[in-house]
């Protein structure tokens, strides 16, 4: 018999989180919630809490943080509602929390993600905006307290599952010459370079294989998340970016390699389904029962690989030269990608205005180096504020 392990899950009305719901409810001998949270769905929230029972609901806007309470009372429930970014905090560092689901997406996710790690919970990371922006605060930050690290992102969960057992962080010393990783290359990857001026956001978020939030399929869309992927890759397993080499696989099957200097590749293949490094990362290391449709390889008969096209997706190549910049260069990027997105969806920008924008910020704004949490979130600031002044000169 397992003990109930408690959950938080940050982020549980989005699309991560509902998976990882579906995953806890097929498991209900092992997992209890201890707290969801989310940013404005209320409605959707009160039905988690009905089925879940978790001991905190956390709504970031107060107005539905109210409709919420209100229910729950009428309900009946014993569910707490808080508000806020330190109720968020709090949800995520309270001493009977074992894990911590974070799938805030963007900046927003940064804190209470970090606030976890500091407090030595096991992370469940797919916010990877918190690596791209922190990285080396939030690592140093996992590595004081002892906290486990799961990655979700498919791409990474596939280098965790195929990186030497006891992975030391050291690629040499592995004998791993290279991390392979995986792209779709999404819903443009053949579309004529002249028709990408004019696409809209209903085009940009129909993914061919996954079914994700508005703001990462539009990343996928500029490959502006494989670029986010890199850099995310870079703090996760020590990887410089040389070492780092990413392979468009339209099939999405394979979900990412590790080559050894032995000549090995170890490759972790499944269907486009994120229930699957959910569950991984909630048992590991044992694997549970995820409710994925084992892979029919005789349905997908074949695989492709092929080289990015750095001129079509312009993100990626602006995600390198953020990496090897280093300092607050990432975080630089993530903000102005994050208002250049919004910006995308709300029909203010074309798409193809989002690396014009991204590449005027990295070009305006000086990278500064990284000490404290503070540099961070300075850096961020600064690069809303340009991106925004651009959206508003354009
Ligand atoms: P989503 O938009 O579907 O859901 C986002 C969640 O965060 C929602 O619960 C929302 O209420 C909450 N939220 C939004 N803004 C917030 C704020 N300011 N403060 C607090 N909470 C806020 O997003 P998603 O697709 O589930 O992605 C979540 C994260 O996981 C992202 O970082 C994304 O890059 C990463 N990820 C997602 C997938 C996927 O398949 N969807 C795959 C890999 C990684
Ligand atoms: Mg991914």
């Amino acid at each position: 018999m397992h003990k109930h392990q408690s959950i938080t899950v940050l982020g549980a009305t989005g699309s991560i989180g509902k998976s990882t719901l579906d995953v806890i409810a097929r498991h209900p001998k092992r997992y209890q919630v201890f707290a969801l949270t989310a940013a404005q769905q209320d409605e959707l929230l009160f039905e988690q809490c009905r089925q879940f029972n978790p001991k905190f609901a956390v709504m970031m806007d107060e107005e539905a943080a109210a409709r919420l309470a209100k229910k729950i009372k009428l309900a009946g429930l014993k569910t707490e509602t808080l508000c806020g970014i330190e109720a968020l905090e709090q949800v995520s560092a309270a001493a009977e929390v074992d894990a911590v689901m974070a799938a805030i997406v963007g900046a927003a996710g940064l804190r209470p993600t970090l606030a976890a790690a500091r407090a030595g919970k096991r992370i469940l990371l797919a916010n990877k905006e918190t690596l791209v922006m922190a990285g080396r605060i939030f690592m140093d930050a996992i590595k004081q307290s002892g906290s486990a690290l799961l990655p979700i992102d498919s791409e990474h969960n596939a280098i965790f599952q195929a990186l030497p057992n006891q992975y030391s962080g050291d690629l040499t010393s592995g004998g791993v010459s290279k991390i392979l990783l995986t792209a779709s290359g999404g819903p443009f990857r053949n579309t004529p370079l002249s028709d990408l001026k004019q696409v809209t956001p209903e085009q940009a978020c129909a993914h061919p294989n996954w079914s994700m939030g508005r703001k990462i399929s539009v990343d996928s869309a500029t490959m502006m998340n494989k670029g986010l992927e890199v850099i995310e890759a870079h703090w996760l397993f020590n990887a410089p970016a040389d070492s780092i080499q990413v392979v468009v696989h339209p099939q999405s099957v394979i979900h990412s390699m590790v080559q050894y200097v032995d000549g090995s590749v170890l490759a972790q293949l499944g269907n486009p389904d994120m229930r699957t490094p959910i569950a991984y990362g909630l048992a590991y290391p044992e694997r549970i029962e995820a409710g994925v449709a084992p892979l029919d390889l005789f349905k997908i008969a074949r695989l492709d690989f092929v080289e990015p096209d750095f001129e079509r997706f312009p993100c990626l190549a602006l995600a390198y030269r953020a990496l090897r910049a280093g300092g607050t260069a990432p975080t630089l990027m993530n903000a102005a990608n994050e208002v250049a997105v919004e910006a995308f969806l709300n029909q203010r920008i074309a798409f193809l205005d989002i690396p014009r924008l991204i590449a005027d910020v990295l070009d305006k704004v000086a990278s500064n180096e990284v000490t404290v949490l503070e540099d961070v979130l300075q850096a961020d600031e600064h690069s809303r504020r340009v991106a925004t002044d651009w959206i508003l000169n354009a």
